[in-house]
Parts: structure tokens; sequence; C-alpha cells
């Protein structure tokens, strides 16, 4: 086995992608205004933006996409997908959905209009929204390794806080909770893991309190298998056997399958209560389509379910962690600054630590991704000042986050070890050159803050 320490598939079809020089790519960036975002995709060698609906899909899913059954109602393909659901997950109702925020707005409907507080680990931004607008609070209660940028080697830092949970419950009445959320893995610090033990403990709390627990399941399959790796009694599992385990705990799930669904678009939730899935149902049909497809087409539904089978097969997910693994050890290993352990879908460097000499109000983690896009034509993404930055409602003063971060986020099934090399030699050579960089300034952003990321343009500080 130990000689077989490579990719666990061969190359069917390749899609070509496009060296260039530095010239272009600092022309290209300067009429993108300095934000990646504005790039257009061909103008990128190695795309680390996200790993959302990136995924390479297999033979067998392309083969998947011929045979989907495009029937308005009772579409076959619906019920291989639910098939599939059932036995993985074990939930006995299923609701397409055309992508995971559609399945949070759903779950935001059914549980987040009467006030009150929904507690999880760390919510993710879409489901946040959704709740913030039907009236409900979200709190997040990960704990203390999983806040901060130190290098505490805890190894399930998506966990909930468990002492805190109690307290909150402790403290509140119960009505005023209308639902607890895990998180898997903990999207919101870097795809960090949730451990089994944490699980079960929340839901236990919740059903003596009796308050439902659902799992935002978009990176199930990563979690499962550190479950396997770090946790003891785990090791001689399935990945299967895991992944029935931990949504047994939980009255349902949404899902992102644009994540390890390993396809390029789609989502679900999933419930074990018929009376709530007939108003999931209702929802769906005035926001997502008809029942049995909800947003998707056939063929998607049909890539998807072969996907989540393929997503939890052990030998495909040991490469998978393999790879984010390397990435991070080769960057530790130049003296970049990362946040350890890396989790499961990225990298994230300190931008902060790699540029200290630039203050927050100056965007380090802007111009670290500006900076390698022209060294190496690798497209991060900024999560710190630019992103993260809140306006004091009474002053209207800009109060920047804790972390400076920049997200190297890998693909599924897409990129090669190889390209993994360009990315760490392109930050090493910026990291040479760090004492030299300077800041940007804003020229132009949105009215919304908090999206401000997306359209935002910049310009060097040149002094
Ligand atoms: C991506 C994601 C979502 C939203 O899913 P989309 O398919 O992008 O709409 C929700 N929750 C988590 C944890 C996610 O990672």
């Amino acid at each position: 086995m130990e000689f077989l320490d490579a990719e666990p598939f061969r190359i069917k079809a390749v899609e070509p992608i496009k060296k260039s020089t530095r010239k272009e790519r600092e022309q290209w960036i300067k009429e993108a205004d300095f934000n990646v975002f504005r790039l257009r995709a061909d103008q990128v060698y190695i795309d680390m933006l996200t790993d959302s609906g990136t995924s390479a899909m297999s033979s067998t899913q392309w083969a998947g996409i011929m045979t989907g059954d495009e029937s308005y109602a009772g579409s076959k393909s619906f019920f291989r997908l639910e098939k599939a659901i059932q036995e993985l997950m074990g939930f006995p109702f299923i609701q397409p959905t055309h992508q995971g925020r559609a399945a949070d707005f759903i779950m935001s409907q059914l549980y987040a209009k009467n006030g009150g507080y929904i507690l999880g680990n760390m919510h993710f931004d879409s489901f946040k929204g959704h709740a913030e607008i039907a009236g409900s609070t979200p709190v997040d209660l990960i704990i203390e390794e999983g806040r901060t940028a130190n290098s505490n080697p805890h190894p399930f830092k998506g966990n909930m806080d468990i002492e805190k949970l109690k307290d909150f419950i402790a403290t509140h009445d119960t009505r005023e909770i209308p639902l607890i959320i895990i998180t898997v893995t903990c999207n919101g610090n870097g795809g960090q893991p949730v451990s089994m033990e944490n699980i079960r403990t929340v839901a236990s709390i919740a059903k003596a309190h009796n308050i439902p627990l659902m799992i935002d399941a978009a990176r199930f399959a990563e979690n499962c298998y550190f479950i396997k790796q770090r946790e003891p009694g785990y090791a001689d599992k399935s990945i299967k056997e895991i992944v029935l385990e931990m949504f047994s705990y939980a009255e349902g799930c949404v899902m992102s399958s644009k994540k390890d669904g390993l396809v390029n678009i789609g989502g679900f939730i999933c419930t074990r209560d018929e009376s709530l899935f007939a108003q999931i149902n209702q929802l769906a049909i005035i926001n997502e389509g008809f029942v049995t497809y909800g947003g998707m087409s056939g063929r998607d539904l049909e890539a998807l379910a072969i996907g989540l089978e393929e997503g939890v097969n052990e030998e495909y997910l040991a490469y998978r962690i393999a790879q984010v693994a390397y990435l991070g050890n080769e960057l530790s290993k130049r003296g970049i600054p990362i946040i350890q352990p890396v989790g499961g879908h990225g990298v994230y460097v300190d931008a902060q630590k790699f540029y200290p000499h630039i203050p927050q109000s100056e965007f380090p983690g802007q111009a670290l991704v500006v900076e390698l896009f022209k060294t190496g034509g690798v497209r991060g993404v900024e999560l710190g000042s630019c992103a993260f930055s809140k306006k004091d409602p009474k002053t209207g003063e800009i109060i920047f986050p804790e972390l400076e971060l920049v997200r190297l986020t890998v693909s599924r099934r897409v990129y090669t070890n190889r390209h993994m090399d360009v990315v760490v030699n392109s930050l090493a050579d910026v990291y040479q050159r760090r004492n030299e960089m300077k800041g940007l300034r804003i020229t132009y952003q949105g009215p919304i803050i908090s999206l401000r990321h997306f359209t935002a343009k910049f310009e060097p500080i040149i002094d």
C-alpha cells in the first residue's frame, strides 16, 4: 500500500489552462482594479478562490449526465438520488434544491420566523443572512481553540463549546431557542472538523431540552474522514458507518452539494419528520420547483447521486485530505505563517504575520492576494479587513476583524501536487520580497459593507 501513494484516478479528459507572463498579469490585475473577483477566469493559472462547485466529475458521473431523466415529475434520477441519500445518511425524506443556500432559506422559514436564538458551532453566512431576515439571531458557540489564529494542536477545532451551550440554555427560556445547527466541517474557521463525541453530546443536550438539531453537511465526508483519523474508537470503522452514525444524531440536514457532493451545482434538505417534510415541499414548490427536482436538472440529480457515493470513498478522501495537508506542510517548511492544523478544504495564510508592516486599514490580505496573482497566476481570496470589517452602528467607524487571512482553497480532483508546488514556490517568492510590499486603498465599494469584497476596487499605495 505504501508504494501506491498517488492520485486514486487517472485523467480521461483535460481542460487546458493558460500560462502567462508577469507583465500580462500585472496588466490584468490592474484592469480588474486589484480585485481578483473581477479577473476573467482564463487569466488565472491555478484557481484557489473556492472549492465550491469547482470539483472535477468522474467518467461515471459524466455517463450519468447522459442518462439523467429530465421528467418534470417523478424523474428516475430523483429516485436514484433519494435512495443514495437514504442509504448514506439515513434520512427518509429528501428535498433537492438548486444550491445549499436555498436549503438554508427553507430551514430559516421552518425555524427562524418566531425570533429567538439559533445556536451553532459557527453558522455559515448564507444561513445567517436568512435567519436574520426571518427574525432570529444566530449565535456561534465554537470552542476557544477554534476562534484564534494560534496553532493550538486541537484535533477538532470545529467543536461546539459544551459549557457555553449549557450556559446559554440555562440562562434562556428554551422556547427562545428554536434550533441548533452543527456545521461539518466548520467552514467559518477553515474547514476544521467536529468530533463525533461533540456531536453526540450536543444532540443529547438538544434532546433533553426538546430543541431540534440539524447538520449543515456541505463537507460531511471530509469531517468523517477526520473522525476516522483522529478520534479514538473510529480507526476501524468504515467512512459509511461513521457517516451514518453522525447523521443519526440529527433531525435532518441541509447540504450544499457543490462541496462533498462532487458536482458543480445543487443542494438538498432532509428530515425524519413527515409533517415538516410537507412544509418543506410547499416552500420548495414556490421557490425551487416541483418536489422531485427542486431547481435541479435530472442530469444534475443523477451526477449528484453518483458523486455522493464517490465522495465517501476512502481512497478518494485519503488523497483529498493529504493534498491539502501537503500544501500546508510545504508552505510551513518555507516559513510561511499558516493556520495550524490545516483543515479539510484549504490552507489559510496569516497575512498579518506575513506583512506585519502593513496595517489593516491598508488591506494586507488583499495586497498578498494581488502579489500572489502577479507572481504565480494563482488566485486566492482575502478573508480579512476587506471581507470581514464591520461598521460601528453608532459612530460609523470601521471595526477590523481579529484575523487577517488569505485562503488558498483546493478544488476536488482538479489539480495535481505539481500545481500545489507552483503555489508554494510562488508564495515563497513573495515571502522573500515581503518587506518591500505595500498596501492598497479602496477606491470603490458597494453600499453593503459585508458584501464589499466581491465588487470593491483598489489602487496600490505609492509613497
Ligand atoms: C457553501 C456552503 C453553503 C451554501 O451553499 P451554496 O451551494 O453555495 O448555496 C452553506 N453552508 C456551508 C457550510 C457551505 O460551505
